[in-house]
């Protein structure tokens, strides 16, 4: 099934970004992601989906380059038309004391999460302005939403991008483009997987629904709010945390 529209989404090769890249295409959509680095997971993830659409490519494109992500923007336009949803989800987490983050850590993380969002919005929106439709869905953390010890840079990235949301909802709102927020909780994937047990343990049990939460279930409420179910919402922040914040 192919419903002839284009999804674009950032870190698409692992963790939250590939189940929804899997998760749109399941839908019908012409899937475009990128990822930096980790090219076997890109190839793993791109094979699932091909399992299942023959519209999907995968890009290695640095999100915190303007000049290669607009240039890799046309690229994909080019290939499987405009762009109708764009799923910024890439990221980058550190844990460390704020007093031990370098200027050079705190400006990479600024860069990919914050700086990624700009490269690309940039570089997609006008063709939704131009079209009058299209939706945008920014990845946060609920440590954007209440901050957390060992991750001011973390949480600085993700409260911005928060603010970025609700103010570019309203600017593009009266051109029918809709743009919205996820703010995950803890999620299983690679990101957490430093992690130990004991504190995977704490995590659980500070999470009411006791356990941490797959990238399928983040998936599902990305698509939920780029579908025809969510056209009345925009400028929200959706929390998917197991009740972890509310
Ligand atoms: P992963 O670490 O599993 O995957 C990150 C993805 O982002 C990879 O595809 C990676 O590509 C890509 N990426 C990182 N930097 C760049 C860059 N400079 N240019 C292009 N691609 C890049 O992360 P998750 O799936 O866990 O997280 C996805 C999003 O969800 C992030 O924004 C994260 O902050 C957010 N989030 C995650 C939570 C969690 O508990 N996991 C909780 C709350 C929010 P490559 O593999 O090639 O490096």
């Amino acid at each position: 099934m192919d419903n002839q529209k284009h999804c674009l989404i950032t870190g698409g090769s692992r963790g939250i970004g590939a189940a929804t890249a899997y998760r749109f295409a399941k839908e019908g959509y012409r899937i475009t992601f990128f990822y930096r680095r980790d090219d076997e997971s890109a190839q793993y993830t791109l094979e699932r989906i091909r399992r299942i659409s023959a519209y999907c490519q995968a890009m290695k494109v640095d999100i915190r380059d303007f000049a290669s992500v607009r240039q890799a923007v046309h690229k994909a336009e080019e290939e499987f038309g405009p762009i109708d949803v764009l799923v910024n989800n890439a990221g980058i987490s550190r844990i460390a004391l704020f007093t031990e983050t370098s200027e050079d850590q705190w400006n990479d993380m600024l860069s990919t999460n914050i700086g990624g969002l700009y490269n690309l919005t940039q570089s997609v929106l006008p063709s939704m302005l131009h079209r009058h439709e299209g939706s945008i869905i920014n990845i946060s953390s609920m440590w954007g939403v209440v901050g957390a010890s060992c991750e001011v840079a973390y949480s600085t990235s993700k409260a911005a991008i928060i603010g970025f949301t609700k103010a570019l909802a309203q600017e593009v709102g009266p051109s029918h483009i809709r743009v919205n927020c996820v703010a995950p909780g803890v999620i299983d994937t690679e990101m957490n997987a430093e992690l130990d047990d004991e504190t995977r343990d704490t995590l659980s049990d500070n999470t009411p629904l006791c356990r941490i939460g797959s990238p399928e279930e983040v998936a599902d409420a990305v698509y939920f709010l780029a579908s025809e179910n969510a056209s009345f919402i925009t400028g929200q922040i959706l929390g998917v945390n197991g009740g972890y914040i509310t």
